[in-house]
């Protein structure tokens, strides 16, 4: 589905991210991995765009983006959803109104047709039932189920989570990883950067390893955890654990 050769970017003289490359396979889990600062929140925000990466060359179903071409670049950014670790929600509209609003303003829906589509979304992920409520009026969990539902009711064709459980209480992670275990199995292609080693170990097609900007490893967890292998992503995960 998407395909990302070298992709570079740095701050000033920081150089953050060094030639990544990476495929996402349709119906795919790969999970980024790595110590603090190696880049991974930066390698997601250059996917979608929401960090101008300074080279690399952009994919989608066998279609090159032009980043220069506004068409282009919207249509890709539409088709590329992001999950934030802070939720990004409007604080001053309900759940329901922070999934509708992109629906008209961007898809150019009808204020019915939104919302009925706003519904069916928070739905999926089990938030019909607080549809009216407020960010502040929702915990951490639900608040990521709702940026969760706003991501999906785009239509993305990949989403980008970065760190989605991070900012949660230990009891609320369960309920917004097994949203995106349902979503993975549903066959959404997906992206994640997390330290949830347990649960992705289970879920991942593939991790990725990253380091100082660097892809350092790519495989299964299964070839890159087994036991007796040495790599360097079962060095991290040992340390984390
Ligand atoms: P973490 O696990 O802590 O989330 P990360 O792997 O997501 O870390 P990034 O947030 O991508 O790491 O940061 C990589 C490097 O880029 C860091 O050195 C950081 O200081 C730098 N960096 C990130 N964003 C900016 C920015 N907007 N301006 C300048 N430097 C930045
Ligand atoms: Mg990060």
């Amino acid at each position: 589905v998407l395909r990302i050769e070298g992709l570079n970017k740095s701050f000033g003289e920081n150089y953050v991210l060094k030639d990544a490359s990476l495929t996402l396979k349709r119906g795919e889990l790969k999970v980024l991995i790595g110590p603090s600062g190696g880049g991974k929140s930066t390698l997601l925000q250059c996917m979608n765009f929401l960090i101008p990466p300074d080279t690399g060359r952009f994919w989608l179903n066998g279609q090159e983006v032009d980043p220069s071409d506004k068409k282009s670049l919207y249509s890709y950014r539409q088709k590329v959803g992001m999950i934030f670790q802070d939720f990004n929600l409007f604080d001053h509209l309900s759940a329901v109104e922070n999934v509708r609003i992109a629906l008209v303003k961007v898809l150019g829906m009808s204020k019915k047709d939104a919302m009925d589509r706003a519904m069916a979304e928070l739905e999926r992920v089990g938030m019909a039932g607080r549809a009216n409520l407020y960010p502040a009026q929702l915990s951490g969990g639900q608040k990521q189920r709702v940026s969760i539902a706003r991501a999906l009711a785009m239509d993305p064709e990949v989403l980008l989570l970065d760190e989605p459980t991070s900012a949660l209480d230990p009891e609320l992670i369960g309920e917004v990883l097994t949203v995106i275990r349902d979503l993975s199995q549903a066959g959404m292609t997906m992206i994640m950067a997390t330290h949830q080693i347990t649960f992705s170990s289970q879920l991942a097609d593939e991790f990725i390893f990253m380091q100082q900007g660097r892809i350092i490893e790519q495989g299964s967890p299964k070839e890159l955890l087994a036991a007796g292998v040495e790599s360097r992503t079962q060095e991290f995960c040992s340390k984390i654990n």
